[in-house]
């Protein structure tokens, strides 16, 4: 029973997190830390981006989660840690190696979910400006890329979305 409550705090954080990343895109990266945001919406050459400093943002809750409630003993901490962790993974390979492609890992995956996340991102890409964006969330998307993503079986590899 106590497994299955830890499993339960790491998912919710999961959920939880999805949303605090969609808040944090669209108020805060697209709001007074656009700075830190912007040379991601336009042409790059570096490998690494301003906007990579976000990791590390959000790595420290994490972190702190982990570590603290070990020396502490409060495991629900741990566990929330962890949860940002996972999602902090998934939205990495996701956002940086699936769609730009910081890293060749997954070219040829084309499964449903994955050409609707794509599709949404790149609307979102389509503006290079602090204003008036759309999509700031990643794997929660709105139904309609889920629909128009069924079938598309796209068989040239597909083109990141805007910039990498
Ligand atoms: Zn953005
Ligand atoms: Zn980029
Ligand atoms: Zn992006």
């Amino acid at each position: 029973m106590a497994m299955f409550i830890d499993i339960l705090i790491v998912l919710t954080t999961f959920l939880v997190m999805e949303f605090v990343a969609w808040a944090t895109h669209k108020y805060v990266m697209h709001g007074f830390l656009w700075y830190l945001h912007e040379d991601h919406h336009g042409p790059h050459e570096n490998f690494f981006e301003k906007n990579d400093l976000f990791f590390l943002i959000f790595a420290i809750p994490s972190w702190l989660g982990i570590m603290l409630g070990m020396i502490y003993n409060q495991y629900t901490f741990v566990w929330i840690g962890a949860g940002i962790a996972l999602y902090g993974l998934c939205y990495f390979l996701t956002h940086d190696v699936l769609i730009h492609r910081r890293f060749k890992w997954f070219d040829n995956t084309n499964n449903r979910y994955f050409r609707a996340i794509r599709k949404a991102h790149k609307v979102h890409h389509k503006k290079m400006t602090k204003e008036d964006g759309a999509c700031f969330g990643m794997l929660i998307i709105p139904m309609k890329y889920w629909i128009e993503a069924k079938g598309k079986k796209v068989t040239q590899k597909h083109k990141n979305a805007g910039t990498v």
